[in-house]
């Protein structure tokens, strides 16, 4: 019988495509009209934005060895972004001799390959589940999906937890993995600025008590032209507005803007977008993937790995590894 895995995110495509070569049969809901989750470039009339992930590092010799693969394949290429790092002193240049990789022509490149040969079913929500003691029952918008030897949730800790809860109140296990949230969020704003604002591409705001994150997209290749500055709100200011409204959230990336480049910013923003699951709550302890054979059910996904693009494909192949063994 079928595997299903929720979620079209780089941890649920990477375990799909190990499971899938391995003969499995295998189909992946995604909520989403495109996979790649929170590794997401938006579409706009000056290119690609990136909301979600700006770029990813290898550390990992699997997936340094990925990277590579996805590298000659075109799939990816190097971000060379002068990086600099905002302190108590100012702006200063940062440079360093790591390898960053952003997806080609958009974030979701990577994701979009791993699931090449997959089955996957867009723009279905799964809101209800069912477990009759051996198989997994889906429902999506009050129609019944289909049933399945096992479930994988590569979802965010939080969604899984909704998901779960109510099938299985009191499985000592999953209270334990929910009790903590693993996912802190963030407030994504892009403004497109009518004059040059830093020397450089991506900023680290070190000390800062709103702004965690700025990088100029004209420096990526194939994203929106040089004017536009995509901005990161710090995971307790975007906690603190979180039910703000986008607009209240754009006047305080003006404002900061103008606070921290001292001048006299003018512009307009252009998107933004309320992450509520978006980084690692740095208390969260790392624990790779879960595989409960028991309950035919596993979850992979950032959240369990130490947050990153990396560790959520590190945990997606963790968990395909765990139910061939
Ligand atoms: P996700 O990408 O969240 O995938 C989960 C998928 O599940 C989504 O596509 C969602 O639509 C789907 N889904 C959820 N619930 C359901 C449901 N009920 N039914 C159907 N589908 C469902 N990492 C880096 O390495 N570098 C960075 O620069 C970086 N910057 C970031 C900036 C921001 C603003 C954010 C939000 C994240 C950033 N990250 C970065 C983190 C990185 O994006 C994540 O670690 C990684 O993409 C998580 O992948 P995942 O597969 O675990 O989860
Ligand atoms: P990385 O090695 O480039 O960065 C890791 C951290 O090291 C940075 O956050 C920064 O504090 C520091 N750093 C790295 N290079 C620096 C430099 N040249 N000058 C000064 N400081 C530097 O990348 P990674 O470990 O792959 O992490 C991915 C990035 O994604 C991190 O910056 C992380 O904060 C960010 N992220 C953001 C979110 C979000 O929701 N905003 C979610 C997940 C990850």
């Amino acid at each position: 019988m079928t595997i299903a895995i929720i979620g079209a995110g780089i941890a649920g495509a990477a375990c799909a495509a190990v499971l899938t070569e391995q003969g499995q049969q295998v189909v992946v809901f995604d909520k989403g009209r495109r996979a790649g989750g929170r590794m997401s470039s938006k579409r706009t009339e000056h290119g690609y934005l990136d909301l979600g992930a700006q770029y990813f590092t290898a550390r990992d010799p699997a997936f340094k060895t990925q990277c590579q693969q996805w590298l000659s394949s075109g799939i990816v290429t190097h971000w060379y972004g002068r990086l600099a790092q905002v302190t108590a002193e100012g702006p200063q240049a940062s440079p360093d001799d790591t390898l960053r990789y952003i997806g080609m022509p958009s974030m979701q490149a990577p994701v979009t390959r791993l699931l090449g040969n997959v089955d996957v079913s867009l723009g279905c929500q799964i809101d209800h589940i069912q477990f009759d003691g051996q198989h997994w029952l889906l429902h999506s918008n009050g129609a019944f999906i289909g049933r399945f030897s096992k479930l994988i949730l590569a979802i965010p800790q939080q969604q899984a937890a909704a998901l779960l809860n109510p099938v299985l109140p009191s499985n000592q296990t999953l209270s334990k993995l929910f009790e903590l949230p693993a996912l802190l969020p963030c407030w994504a704003v892009n403004i497109q600025v009518d004059q040059p604002l830093w020397p450089f591409d991506g900023i680290f705001f070190k000390q800062d008590s709103q702004l965690s994150w700025a990088a100029r997209q004209g420096s990526k290749p194939g994203r929106c032209n040089a004017g536009h500055w995509l901005l990161h709100f710090t995971a307790e200011f975007s906690q603190q507005h979180l039910e703000a409204d986008g607009d209240t959230i754009a006047q305080h990336a003006m404002q900061a803007l103008k606070r921290l480049t001292d001048k006299t910013v003018t512009g307009q923003v252009s998107h933004y977008h309320r992450w509520r699951f978006a980084q690692q709550n740095p208390d969260y302890p790392i624990q790779g993937a879960v595989h409960l054979p028991e309950l035919a059910l596993g979850m992979a996904g950032d959240w369990l790995n130490g947050g990153r693009v990396e560790n959520a494909w590190l945990s997606g192949r963790q968990l395909a590894q765990s139910i061939l063994a």
